[in-house]
């Protein structure tokens, strides 16, 4: 493995960074305290009570009992539970989403599909914005469950989830929601929400991946989806990951108190980068809604440029954002959020995501501002999509790859002699 002297890291949305404090309160969990939290003796039952502890503290991040508080191994597995659980409850057989969820979503409504349940992907306006109008005609009197994310993790787009709870409501259909993105960035308090279910993931809140969390509201009949023992009060099978839950819990502590910061000083970080880019490259566009948007993120289309291959010049020079798109090989598809807002297949495959977070600096925003502009500039000179490219018309593809990838060589060449 390879990692550049310094990364400027603006994808905070994939993963974050664990906090040293979340580290610390984990390694007495790796380390002395390894006894099993369902064992009888003391050995082990002390574990448990650090368990109890964590839950409470996640508990109190969204504002609920920590009765309601089930921990699952990521958010994926917390959205999957909380459909399953509204189909087997229920027994009926009709689920909503919408068009731009994550994978967790997308994938297990196909899952669904296959297995017989039929499954309603609500479009979204270009802007990405949710047209509650469509929901409300969209539920039957078979519809199970409505899962709708809270915020966007390609654009930060935020979906009214107190009105699409409230339309549940009225409507007898259970209400999820994947909040995984708003912890440390948004208030989050289910109790004012209203919705039954509610997913979080403790990678993307500063502690480690494989650890997450569904809140199930309080007499919310529920159906586990891993079968095993008696673990989480039924809820779900599966020995504990204590060192896990436990630098959850401490992350869900953090995130609360860094609440403030995130929405003054990283908004203000990410407001300067993307007005920056704005109103510095041409042809640049921001893709969603200025808002209601979370605080640290931009999605950004340069045309007449293809992401990837600005995310490998960025690399480069250490910096890290995303596109959001599943680069399959071969072939790139765009980002199937972007798609469903409508923009058009090129610009999407020129979109790049940045997603800031608390450990970056103003120094990170300067060092992107004065590389990505030149990067730009580059890879427009030798696009075949830009129309102002001087030999357009007979245009050889073929060239300009092999030219930009003798450019990539010689920008490799020239950091390994820099480092
Ligand atoms: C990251 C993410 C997930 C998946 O969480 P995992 O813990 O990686 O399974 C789900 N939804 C959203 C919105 C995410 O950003």
């Amino acid at each position: 493995m390879s990692v550049p002297a310094k990364t400027y890291y603006l994808d905070n949305n994939a993963t974050t960074r664990i906090a040293p404090e979340v580290f610390e309160a984990m390694v007495p969990f790796l380390t002395e305290f390894w006894g099993n939290p369902s064992s009888a003796y003391g050995f082990g039952s002390q574990v448990h009570k650090h368990v109890e502890r964590a839950r409470e503290q996640v508990a109190a991040l969204v504002g609920a009992d920590p009765k309601e508080v089930t921990f699952t191994s990521c958010g994926t597995e917390s959205n999957n539970t909380a459909i399953h659980s509204a189909l087997v409850t229920t027994g009926k057989r009709h689920v909503i989403t919408t068009a731009v969820e994550h994978s967790a979503n997308i994938n297990f409504g196909e899952h669904l599909q296959k297995m017989g349940f039929e499954v309603t992907y609500l479009p979204v306006e270009g802007d990405g914005s949710l047209d509650l109008h469509r929901l409300e005609q969209a539920i039957r009197p078979d519809t199970a469950i409505v899962s709708a994310m809270w915020a966007n993790n390609e654009t930060g787009v935020l979906f009214p989830i107190e009105e699409i709870a409230a339309i549940c409501r009225s409507r007898g259909v259970l209400c999820h929601t994947d909040a995984v993105q708003t912890p440390g960035k948004l208030k989050i308090d289910v109790k004012s929400l209203g919705v039954d279910f509610l997913s979080l993931s403790a990678h993307k809140l500063h502690a480690p991946k494989g650890i997450g969390m569904l809140y199930i509201k309080r007499r919310t009949k529920f159906a586990p989806y891993l079968i095993g023992g008696h673990q989480e009060r039924g809820r779900r099978g599966g020995t504990e990951n204590v060192a896990n839950i436990v630098g959850f819990g401490r992350a869900a502590e953090l995130a609360g108190a860094s609440l403030s910061e995130e929405n003054s000083r990283v908004r203000g970080l990410r407001d300067r980068l993307e007005n920056h880019i704005l109103s510095h490259i041409p042809n640049t566009v921001r893709n969603g809604a200025k808002e209601p948007r979370l605080p640290n993120t931009t999605n950004i289309a340069f045309d007449f440029v293809e992401a990837e291959a600005v995310l490998m010049m960025l690399d480069l020079v250490g910096i890290c954002a995303s596109s959001g798109s599943a680069c399959t090989t071969g072939s790139l598809d765009p980002s199937h959020v972007l798609s469903a807002m409508g923009v058009k297949p090129m610009r999407a495959r020129g979109s790049v995501r940045f997603s800031l977070g608390i450990y970056n600096t103003d120094d990170d925003v300067d060092y992107v501002l004065k590389h990505l502009p030149p990067i730009i500039e580059k890879l427009r000179s030798i696009s075949p999509l830009n129309p102002e490219h001087p030999d357009n018309e007979a245009y050889d593809i073929a060239g300009a790859r092999a030219k930009h990838e003798q450019d990539l060589a010689i920008a490799k060449a020239n950091e390994v002699v820099q480092a």
